[in-house]
């Protein structure tokens, strides 16, 4: 990905993409003090914009990391470089991070704190499985406890388990895994939530150990203005195999539905379907 035309919003400048580069001895590199957002244009406009420029501001309060840049000034940026870039249906990274300060120990308090923001294009995050259902591999690891780590936090320390699960998915020829908790409940996948449904009626792990998605708030929050019941609530594993359908939520999956999880088998039914294209729908309102 380095390797392109375009530009990238850089600590408030537009640099070439092949510049937009940092030194080996910056902080975040050794010790994981970077956090980050995932965002969706559709249509020139970003979906719940705001929310995730609050969400990166809050991430970063979260691991001392102060941004040095207001809300407004970081929707301006996201715009400016979206548009530099003569794109209007893409996806928005913005990374913020310590850089290299005196020294290179844990301690960042005295390093500068940089924001870069990047926007492409890119497409369903699952490939084909958005139609088909997704296969689920089950991770090996565990989504920490609030104690261990800010879980609510869009860290870049808390994707290494994360990638770790996605590289076992993969050599398993699954798009993603699924996680548990600490504690054995049902938590999320690798970049997405979940949700199941039962007769009629959702049931989705509640948010306590990892991100409360802004996909998952807006589908739960068309599930309801459909009069459709949405159990938030600590799933068991023993549950899985009484689910008739699953679906993944995330600003880069969107609404994918699930085939597989593991040896448990889910049908791409009408509600996955249905509120796969409402979701789509509502983004391009
Ligand atoms: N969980 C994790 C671990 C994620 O990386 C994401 C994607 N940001 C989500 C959930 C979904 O969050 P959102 O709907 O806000 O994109």
């Amino acid at each position: 990905y380095d390797d392109r035309d375009g530009v990238i919003w850089m600590d408030g400048k537009l640099v070439d993409w092949r510049d937009a580069n940092v030194h080996i001895l910056t902080h975040a590199m050794h010790y994981a003090s970077s956090v980050f957002e995932g965002e969706r244009a559709y249509n020139g406009k970003i979906f719940e914009s705001r929310r995730h420029s609050e969400r990166l501001v809050a991430s970063g309060r979260m691991l001392d990391i102060d941004i040095p840049w207001t809300i407004d000034e970081i929707e301006a940026a996201k715009y400016e470089v979206m548009k530099a870039n003569g794109l209007t249906d893409a996806y928005v990274r913005a990374v913020a991070w310590r850089a290299s300060g005196e020294d290179m120990g844990v301690s960042s308090a005295k390093n500068p704190v940089r924001l870069a923001i990047a926007t492409w294009g890119w497409g369903n995050y699952y490939g084909d499985a958005k139609f088909k259902g997704a296969k689920l591999d089950i991770s090996q690891w565990k989504r920490p406890s609030p104690e261990t780590i800010p879980c609510h936090a869009k860290a870049a320390g808390l994707y290494m388990i994360c990638t770790m699960s996605k590289h076992a998915a993969e050599a398993k020829g699954c798009s993603d895994a699924m996680m548990f908790d600490y504690r054995g409940y049902v938590a999320e996948a690798t970049g997405a939530n979940i949700f199941f449904v039962k007769d009629g009626e959702v049931h989705t792990p509640t948010p306590d150990c990892f991100l409360n998605g802004i996909t998952r708030q807006t589908v739960i929050g068309m599930l309801r203005d459909r009069q459709i019941k949405v159990h938030e609530r600590h799933i068991m594993p023993e549950e899985l195999e009484s689910f008739q359908q699953c679906w993944l939520t995330g600003t880069a999956a969107e609404v994918t539905p699930v085939g597989q999880i593991g040896d448990y088998n889910f049908e791409v039914g009408q509600m996955a379907r249905d509120i796969s294209t409402a979701y789509e729908d509502l983004v391009r309102a």
